[in-house]
């Protein structure tokens, strides 16, 4: 039996349960498990939210829409909203990066079966981290003229070039990367998707520090590093179907737990509006009534994208929607935050006078990036402009 059969045996099904029975096993499941709050410190945090995902992992509640064959819990889209208010409610800890919504998929449509049990299994439980490899110095936006090259030699490509913004590139074991393999100037045909195993020789991360204080990303030097052909995602100059793949859950499916959870977040929202006396006039309750009606909006527009893909399609050009709706609700989110805290904001996040423990700070900081990651607002709203209204292109090979 291979390793994704037994994951799947050992998967329960649930998926026939009516909601309130699956939300109730999940509660008890909880009041059981549930390991508390993540610690400070980013080792000891890192090591916990591993144990944490294995924990998910070996009893079966982690990656609910992703089919039972490959460790997921195989779940119609109701019990999927389920899991993911039930997982909010809780305050149950996240993963320590956000791969596995965003590589896995595009492991599950384009991979083999070989490499789905070389590694999927590792993925889920976070034995094995992994980083999203795209972005180089001369190609963000434009992701088509990257430049990183790899040649092959016999049953290997040797890599060499630069990826830069890599989040999670420090503690990432692999790296899905996009590399050239067509002649320069090749456009998305000449793109090739691999698999970087990144302790090989000639892999060098450098980190980057951001204005929140922490160093998330990281630029990573490659020279002449190895990787095996059978570490190859789909066909050779096919790269660019498994990045929109990648880039289309970046900006969808793997935001639609995030949307849920906000619910949440806003419910928190509210609460320091209400002891900060901030509830009675207007302009603030302009504020909080956005903040809510923008988490519904959100919960909708990720309820959407993921029927769509239930029903076999792709997140498509819905994604754009959804990442520039998520990107500004989550500024505007914490820029109510902010103005709520007044002078207060301007304090350090670790600061102990600081209402709450620092998090509205730090997310106030985070959120300016929001509408950078994974294809700034500018270019969402081209790709909604160009894919979803119909308007002409700007360019013929996005
Ligand atoms: C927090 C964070 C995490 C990230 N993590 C990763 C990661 O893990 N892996 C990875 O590969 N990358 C990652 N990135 C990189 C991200 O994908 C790029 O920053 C993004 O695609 C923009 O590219 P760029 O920074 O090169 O900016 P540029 O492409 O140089 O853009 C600069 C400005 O010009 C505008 N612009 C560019 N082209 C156009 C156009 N055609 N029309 C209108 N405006 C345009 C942009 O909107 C932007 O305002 C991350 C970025 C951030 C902020």
């Amino acid at each position: 039996m291979s390793a994704g059969e037994a994951a799947a045996t050992a998967t329960p099904d649930r998926g026939g349960l009516d909601e309130t029975t699956f939300a109730g096993q999940l509660r008890d499941w909880l009041a059981e498990h549930h390991p508390g709050r993540a610690p400070r410190d980013p080792g000891e945090r890192l090591a916990f939210l591993r144990a944490w995902q294995a924990t998910l992992t070996d009893h079966g509640w982690v990656a609910p829409g992703w089919p039972r064959r490959w460790g997921g819990m195989g779940l119609p889209l109701p019990l999927q909203a389920v899991y993911h208010r039930e997982m909010a409610g809780a305050r149950t800890p996240v993963p320590p990066t956000n791969a596995a919504g965003i590589v896995g998929p595009t492991l599950l449509m384009h991979g083999t079966d070989e490499q789905r049990r070389r590694w999927i299994r590792p993925l889920l439980r976070a034995d094995e981290l992994w980083c999203q490899g795209f972005s180089e110095p001369e190609a963000g936006s434009d992701l088509a003229s990257l430049r990183t090259r790899a040649t092959l030699h016999g049953d290997t490509y040797r890599v060499d070039g630069r990826k830069v913004w890599t989040s999670h590139a420090a503690i990432a074991d692999r790296m899905l990367a996009l590399v050239r393999t067509g002649p320069p100037g090749s456009g998305s045909r000449g793109i090739t998707c691999l698999v970087i195993d990144m302790h090989a020789p000639g892999v060098r991360v450098s980190r980057l520090r951001d204005m929140t204080g922490g160093a998330h990303f990281a630029e990573v030097d490659l020279e002449a590093v190895e990787v095996p052909v059978t570490d190859r995602i789909g066909e050779p100059e096919r790269g660019w179907e498994a990045a929109r793949a990648t880039l289309g859950h970046e900006r969808s499916t793997s935001l639609a737990a995030a949307a849920l959870r906000y619910q949440r977040v806003v419910r928190d929202l509210v609460e320091l509006a209400r002891r900060r006396g901030r509830t009675a006039g207007p302009a603030d309750r302009d504020r909080l009534a956005r903040a809510v009606t923008g988490a519904r909006l959100l919960e909708w527009n990720g309820r959407r994208v993921l029927a769509q893909v239930l029903d076999g399609g792709t997140p498509g050009p819905l994604s754009s929607v959804n990442r520039l709706q998520h990107g500004q609700f989550e500024q505007s989110l914490h820029e109510c935050a902010h103005a709520l805290l007044g002078a207060e904001g301007m304090l350090d996040a670790s600061d102990p006078r600081l209402d709450g423990d620092g998090a509205w700070v730090r997310g106030f900081l985070r959120t300016r990036a929001s509408t950078i990651g994974a294809g700034t607002a500018e270019i969402q709203r081209s790709t909604i402009a160009e894919k979803v209204l119909g308007l002409p292109a700007e360019r013929e090979d996005r």
